[in-house]
């Protein structure tokens, strides 16, 4: 908790990074709690009703005859209801569930063009109107009338977005990134012919088109399903607005300190959702088991939820997580489904096993990790033999196939693979002589071999191909192999423990390496010119920095706290969240990179198929293009409708 001080300076400085510098470096979750923290100490600051407004090229200041105030913020169905049975009359009031549209918000009145700006008072940007089209109330498509006032919102609508704007260049050259992008960058522009040359084109939806009515008594049943359609419109939309449908008694209620009481929004970002935990796989991953969770099927911003990500064994320890407990699971982005909450369920069972799944041999912890320690068991032998293949560069080369070739052809090692003749191949299940033949190809193309790929091929703990580079640059592989354990040590980014690990697994590979060595053409680059890349990680992530700097470690990154140029890599929850580190890594060309993404780079380089679910669902068809495990693949994004909904809605007259 902040103290009052505090707050003030923080809500001060983000405020200004948000409106004037557009370069937020916190997501709105994290600002929406900066203010209830404020409204709890102090219910009538004035920063409370502070309202602000994008920078936007205006020619000159109009008043409102009515403030546009903006709206209170729920994140979950409950404070929902908690607000609606506030002011509701009965179960029978109707309300209007409406799209929170992502984009400016105006009002069109006599004749002028006017963003909400600080509530009081907006800016005039009629010189838009050219490159804007209305879509009004009653679905007309067309230009603004002189006669007809609106309230809207200022989009580009998705298709629009998909195909006019995919030819539109900036200034600098470059296409807008996303749809909420281009509108404030329209609207920042002072001289609109060029954009206007090119074909750009902006919506002003009314607010009252698309509007859905239930009473306070349905809305619980109907609301997921309105969710789903809402953002399936063909429009950006961060979430809905709830409002009493009854404009005149919403008015009576008046307003808070900074909110009209007869509304609220309901936002997407990082949704919340109840479900219970049925089930808990342990799926095989490099050398340890990845639990993850089955639940009872959610929906989160129109996609349905039915597995969560778990991390590890520690992680389930220390939620004291158990069969049918209830859960929260949370979803931001495209980033995996992960549980934030629990509360004891009725009937708990444990999740824990104790025997590997694959061998009956007793499981034991190591570190964070539940690990089959029996180095015979073939679901251990398959999870090495595939980060090996990874390491060495045979990239189509994916689980289901290497599963099939150990089993069909008893394959045990890198040399068996690189031995393989076509007609080997051609005995796999569902092989022919074509697929048989390209992976063939793709194996043999692999042979010329960088030395610190065969080193990162070892599966040595935490040296991955970065660190592999670091050592080889030291070290050449001749000498590495007979090097003792103080030498090792005294390689940057290694230390004793690692050393410790590298001379054992040298000595214990020993012949391994020489066969492998007797069937690649290597190729003594001795780690060119490496160093440790470097990462830095920004925004609001699901786990604590930590443990996904430890993550980073693991993989052979050096984490770093600030962006420079030097600076390899930056990791965002959302990477459209836009803030300071994004916008500078944009600025300076580092490359950013979405934390799934990251996730699972380090899972394809040096932990294959951890949190692989369901595996049946992981089989190829075609295994000699692609056979790469698919993540979650029942989760995919619903297909975006053109078109708004064929049931049009019940639409209620109602201002913003
Ligand atoms: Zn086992």
């Amino acid at each position: 908790m902040h103290t009052l001080q505090e707050l003030e300076k923080l809500i001060a400085y983000h405020n200004d990074l948000y409106w004037k510098k557009a370069a937020p470096e916190i997501s709105d979750v994290e600002y929406d709690e900066l203010m209830r923290q404020l409204e709890a100490l102090a219910p009538d600051h004035p920063l409370l009703s502070a309202v602000h407004g994008a920078a936007v090229a205006s020619t000159g200041k109009v008043r409102h005859k009515e403030p546009m105030l903006s709206l209170d913020k729920a994140y979950s169905l409950e404070k929902v209801l908690e607000w609606a049975d506030k002011y509701v009359r009965s179960g029978d009031e109707m309300l209007l569930v409406q799209p929170k549209y992502d984009g400016i918000s105006a009002r069109w009145e006599d004749g002028l063009l006017v963003t909400r700006g600080d509530g009081a008072e907006g800016e005039d940007i009629t010189d838009k109107v050219p490159l804007i089209e209305l879509e009004s109330v009653e679905n007309h498509v067309g230009r603004l009338q002189k006669n007809q006032p609106i309230r809207g919102e200022i989009v580009i609508r998705d298709d629009d977005f998909r195909t006019i704007y995919k030819n539109i260049k900036r200034k600098n050259g470059d296409v807008y990134k996303n749809s909420r992008n281009a509108v404030a960058g329209i609207m920042g522009l002072k001289e609109i012919a060029d954009i206007q040359a090119q074909g750009a084109k902006l919506t002003l939806v009314d607010y009252r088109k698309i509007s859905y009515a239930y009473s306070r008594r349905d809305l619980p049943e109907y609301f997921d399903e309105l969710l789903e359609k809402i953002s399936n419109l063909p429009y950006p939309t961060d979430g809905v607005v709830i409002k009493i449908a009854d404009e005149a008694y919403a008015n009576s209620l008046g307003n808070t300190a900074h909110h009209p009481r007869g509304a609220i929004a309901f936002k997407f970002t990082n949704i919340r959702r109840q479900s219970v935990l049925r089930k808990v796989v342990w799926s095989f991953g490099k050398n340890c088991l990845t639990p993850v969770a089955e639940i009872d099927p959610v929906e989160i911003g129109g996609v349905t939820i039915t597995h969560a990500t778990l991390h590890n064994l520690q992680n389930v320890l220390d939620r004291d997580l158990q069969i049918n407990d209830i859960i929260e699971v949370e979803r931001a982005g495209d980033v995996i489904p992960y549980i934030v909450n629990s509360l004891p369920g009725e009937n708990r069972r444990s999740v824990l096993i104790e025997k590997c799944p694959c061998c009956q041999s007793k499981l034991e912890q190591r570190g964070p990790e539940l690990c089959c320690v029996n180095k015979e068991c073939f679901e251990v032998r398959l999870q090495n033999l595939l980060a090996a293949v990874k390491n060495i560069g045979i990239e189509r080369l994916g689980e289901p196939t290497l599963r099939k070739m150990m089993n069909t052809l008893n394959v045990r090692s890198l040399r068996d693979i690189f031995e393989l003749k076509i007609l080997d191949i051609m005995r796999l299940e569902s092989f022919q002589t074509k697929s048989a033949e390209n992976l063939f190809n793709e194996i043999a193309k692999a042979r010329n071999v960088s030395d610190y790929q065969v080193l990162a091929a070892l599966n040595i703990p935490h040296v991955g191909i970065n660190v592999a580079k670091v050592i080889l640059k030291n070290l050449p592989l001749s000498e590495l192999r007979t090097a003792g354990e103080e030498t090792l040590s005294n390689i940057p980014g290694v230390g004793p423990e690692r050393a410790k690990a590298i001379k054992k697994e040298l000595t214990d590979q020993s012949e391994f390496i020489d066969e492998l060595l007797e069937a690649v053409v290597l190729n003594e680059s001795q780690g060119g010119d490496a160093d440790l890349p470097t990462v830095c990680f920004t925004g609001k992530m699901p786990e604590k920095r930590s443990y996904y700097e430890d993550l980073a470690k693991q993989k052979g990154f050096q984490p770093v706290d600030s962006v420079s140029k030097e600076l390899s890599l930056l990791v965002a929850n959302d990477i459209t969240a836009g803030s300071s580190k994004l916008a500078k890594a944009a600025k300076l060309g580092v490359k950013i990179m979405a934390l799934a993404e990251f996730l699972q780079l380090e899972k394809a380089e040096s932990e294959p198929s951890a949190a692989t679910v369901p595996a049946a669902e992981a089989e190829a068809k075609n295994p000699a293009v692609t056979d790469e495990l698919p993540l979650f693949a029942e989760e995919a994004q619903p297909e975006v409708p053109e078109k708004s909904p064929d049931n049009k809605p019940e639409q209620l007259s109602f201002g913003f």
